[in-house]
């Protein structure tokens, strides 16, 4: 493709996405595909020779299309909002066009110098203390690609540090001994890149048990660590979760910070989706007791209106987070190391996509009233869904509804539930995904579209309620 057919296809394709975006509603959210649908649909080798564009655009409409699950569909409101938006996607385009690859600041000086202010800008607008800001001095901010890297990022450096310590003492103990003996928190409430965090780091991950709320408590991570440190184990970090995944339930930070700060266990704070909304005032004394975390993660890709991928992570002290991870060959040392930032000390991966373009883009182009708006008219929406299903005998909602998800379920056992959400995503109607909150099955109902309205909350409702009918009638009969 010359620069002459690119420029007639790349408008062609701004049509093409402008167009889906506005038609997406007229599509099945959910798609009627089996696995392995695509095989039958596309020929088993490469082609030798080139294709013309408009073959592949058909194949798009023909093959891939019927097999997407479309995420920013009206009828969508399962796991949590993909963040989407105009001037995200635009943002993207011209990351991609530029293709440059951030690791330290000389291999693209504005990409790490845009992604710090950004990641400034960012801690400023929801409210995190100086102490994590670049401007700071000894804290900072990085993109990373997801939360689950931000999480076992966390860990890593919390893991690197405490055998730093450990090895100041017991000099002679093997690191494999001592990691053996280490062992880290969360709640059962943490998402599961949690666990995972802790299987690739080689860490026991202990799950602890949460309050009536659905929130981990002071006084249990005590006990564990009193319990642990009895059984001759060497407790080291914890990651408190604020909105998880499961009931959007907030941990308590301000008691789990005390203990932290009492026993010297690193504190992370995951906040992959509820992050975004403490950029509305109101939200933000759930991020009391942040200031005793040392990192602390949320995910603009989810609901800041930021294209995936885009996780902000910020540390308290960059020292101590980036000697886990520092390697320096010389063929990436520059003249100058020793005052830039070089943000693959700051992650796993060598090579960085421009990420920051997209988010910079979003915030100059919404403003943060732009943003504190969606948030707000996403949480409003949910308080309105919350009403509908209160007033239906029928069923009811757990947990507190304080942002854009409400959990509910059908009275009575498990499996009325089960089959409500069965039938419900087997229609096409809407689709959702489950949660398990203690023993009871719940139906998760997140406000995920940009533009979501009344009017979807009302439909969904609606679909909810008269396949509830249909359900109870059969379950029951
Ligand atoms: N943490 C929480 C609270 C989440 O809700 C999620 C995903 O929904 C994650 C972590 C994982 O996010 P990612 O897909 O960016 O790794």
């Amino acid at each position: 493709m010359d620069t002459k057919e690119f420029r007639i296809r790349g408008r062609e394709m701004v049509d093409y996405i402008a167009d889906y975006l506005e038609t997406i509603s007229t599509r099945r959210v959910l798609p009627e595909v089996q696995p392995g649908y695509l095989r039958s649909m596309l020929p088993s080798r490469p082609p030798r020779n080139p294709e013309k564009w408009e073959d592949i655009m058909r194949d798009v409409e023909k093959a891939i299309m019927p097999g997407l699950t479309h995420w920013q569909h009206p009828r969508f409101h399962a796991y949590f909002p993909a963040g989407n938006s105009y001037p995200s996607i635009l943002g993207d385009m011209l990351s991609d066009a530029v293709g440059c690859v951030g690791f330290s600041w000389a291999a693209s000086p504005a990409c790490t110098e845009l992604e710090i202010i950004v990641l400034d800008w960012v801690a400023k607008m929801i409210g995190l203390p100086k102490c994590f800001t670049h401007d700071s001095g000894t804290g900072g901010g990085v993109l990373q690609g997801s939360a689950s890297e931000c999480v076992l990022v966390s860990l890593l450096a919390a893991r690197y540090a405490a055998i730093h310590d450990l090895k100041k003492k017991f000099s002679f103990v093997d690191e494999g001994l001592l990691l053996s003996r280490m062992v880290a928190y969360c709640s059962k409430m943490a998402h599961s890149c949690v666990e995972k965090a802790g299987i690739i780091a080689m860490v026991k991950m202990r799950e602890l048990e949460t309050d009536g709320s659905y929130s981990l408590r002071g006084d249990t991570l005590e006990k564990a660590i009193e319990e642990d440190r009895k059984n001759g184990l060497i407790p080291f970090y914890v990651c408190a979760t604020l909105g998880t995944t499961s009931v959007c339930s907030f941990d308590n930070l301000p008691e789990l910070g005390k203990v932290c700060e009492k026993e010297n266990l690193w504190l992370h704070v995951d906040a992959a989706y509820a992050g975004s909304a403490f950029i509305c005032p109101e939200f933000q004394s759930l991020l009391k007791g942040v200031e005793n975390a040392n990192s602390f993660n949320m995910n603009p890709n989810k609901w800041m209106l930021v294209n995936f991928d885009c996780s902000t992570m910020w540390a308290k002290d960059k020292m101590v987070l980036t000697q886990a991870l520092t390697v320096d060959p010389l063929y990436l040392q520059h003249h100058h190391s020793d005052k830039a930032v070089d943000f693959r000390h700051w992650g796993i991966p060598l090579s960085r996509r421009f990420r920051s373009l997209k988010l910079w883009f979003v915030i100059r182009s919404y403003g943060i009233d732009g943003l504190q708006k969606y948030i707000r008219e996403h949480c409003r929406l949910a308080k309105k869904f919350e009403l509908l299903v209160r007033k239906d005998e029928r069923f009811e909602v757990l947990g507190n509804v304080r942002m854009g998800l409400v959990c509910f379920r059908l009275k009575g056992s498990n499996i009325r539930t089960q089959t409500l959400l069965r039938a419900i995503n087997m229609s096409g109607k809407l689709h959702m995904v489950p949660a398990l909150l203690n023993e009871h099955y719940v139906i998760r109902f997140a406000i995920c579209a940009q533009n979501a309205s009344e009017d979807d909350i009302i439909f969904a409702w609606q679909v909810i309620s008269a396949m509830a009918s249909e359900v109870l009638a059969a379950v029951d009969s």
